[in-house]
């Protein structure tokens, strides 16, 4: 093992710059002894509000982004057997949440420049089944689903945004900006530490700009009540407490600068990957004309010996990761939908090329210039 160590996320850089407003911050909420809901989670699902440009009432803060996803699905009135048509290459939790409510996923294949649903081929698989549409805006770039909304919504089908890696990414739609969970029915974040908006432990949001549906939101999260001790519905117990929500709140008036960082560490891995003329061995990740791609993760495609190249790597004192080594249609536990390799190729494709490299704000220019220098190594010894 090389001396180097360069971490696939730091959190300890960008923590520094707060840490004096986030003591504060504890103190003022263990003196109030007040740890669930209350003021410090109002407030940050209204500045959310402002941030995400939604009406006043919108967010809805939950327990994680699983849960966002549990909440969004029941409120779009999923029900056993509905299908719901997704991506494959994304964390299980997408997925996992369909099948936890009865729902059947229906995996499309991704479009390979962008890692995203191909929106066509999600299209072609509707049935008179499908209830709910689920894009995920994987790794910080969001899906272009804007064009399909009002054909979905014409056959009866609910789009739900699996948001949970692209806080604060929007694309330019024709001059109109779309914002990343604000463009379908419902979006979920999840603000797990490791989530360019993340807190100090689980958290999640639900986002939707209809109002009755976000009122129907936040009884589902306290367990289907409206007025406590009175259940409308069934719900589930899943609150976002009062130290994530002012920890989320004071990191969320970071988030603009720490995208912008993250924006500026994938152009230059992108110029040093030339300076490298590791073109021919490489593929950066690409931004859709419009998109602002908040780069959650940096994730490059390796033409060939990606697993060779991560051993290397690792070995060398760069922590680069595998997401993900394994499409979902192919998991073990979805084996009874009835999927087989090749299915969906572009998927399965990706599974054997990504490969994540650092980013997070704080990651320094010679360290991403050491990393590009040795993977050039690797392929040219
Ligand atoms: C992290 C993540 C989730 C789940 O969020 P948790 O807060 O960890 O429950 C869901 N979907 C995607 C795409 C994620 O990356």
């Amino acid at each position: 093992m090389a001396e180097q160590k360069v971490p696939i996320l730091d959190l300890t850089r960008s923590f520094r710059e707060i840490k004096p407003e986030v003591f504060s911050a504890l103190e003022r909420i263990f003196d109030a002894q007040s740890f669930i809901l209350g003021r410090e989670v109002e407030t940050f699902e209204r500045h959310c509000d402002k941030y995400l440009e939604v009406p006043e009432g919108s967010s809805v803060g939950c327990a994680s982004g699983t849960d966002a996803l549990l909440l969004a699905l029941m409120a779009a009135d999923i029900k056993p057997g509905d299908e719901v048509i997704t991506t494959p290459f994304t964390f299980f939790a997408t997925a996992g949440a369909v099948a936890r409510l009865g729902g059947v996923p229906v995996f499309a294949d991704i479009d390979p420049v962008t890692y995203n649903i191909d929106i066509n081929d999600a299209m072609s698989r509707i049935t008179p089944k499908t209830k709910i549409f689920l894009p995920v805006h994987l790794f910080g770039q969001m899906t272009p689903a804007e064009g399909v909304i009002d054909e979905l919504h014409g056959r009866g089908i609910k789009i739900v945004e699996d948001t949970a890696q692209a806080f604060g990414a929007f694309r330019n739609a024709d001059g109109k900006i779309l914002r990343a969970g604000a463009v379908g029915d419902i979006g979920c974040y999840s603000f797990f530490p490791t989530k360019n908006l993340g807190g100090c432990g689980d958290g999640g949001m639900v986002l939707s700009r209809d109002k009755d549906t976000a009122d129907r939101l936040r009884r589902l999260r306290v367990h289907g009540s409206g007025t406590t001790y009175y259940h409308d519905e069934i719900g589930i117990n899943s609150r976002l407490d009062a130290i994530q929500a002012a920890i989320l709140d004071i990191k969320l008036k970071h988030l603009e600068a720490w995208n912008e960082e993250r924006r500026r560490i994938a152009d230059y891995y992108r110029l040093l990957f030339k300076t490298n003329d590791l073109q021919e061995f490489v593929v950066p990740p690409a931004e859709l004309e419009g998109n602002y791609h908040i780069y959650h993760q940096y994730v490059i495609r390796v033409k060939a010996k990606r697993d060779e190249l991560m051993q290397y790597l690792n070995a060398e004192g760069f922590a680069v990761r595998v997401y993900y080594p394994l499409s979902l249609h192919l998991q073990p536990c979805f084996a009874y939908l009835g999927y087989h390799e090749g299915d969906l190729p572009q998927s399965e494709k990706l599974t054997r090329e990504a490969l994540a490299l650092p980013v997070f704000p704080g990651l320094e220019a010679k360290e991403q210039e050491a990393l590009a220098e040795s993977i050039a190594k690797f392929f040219r010894k």
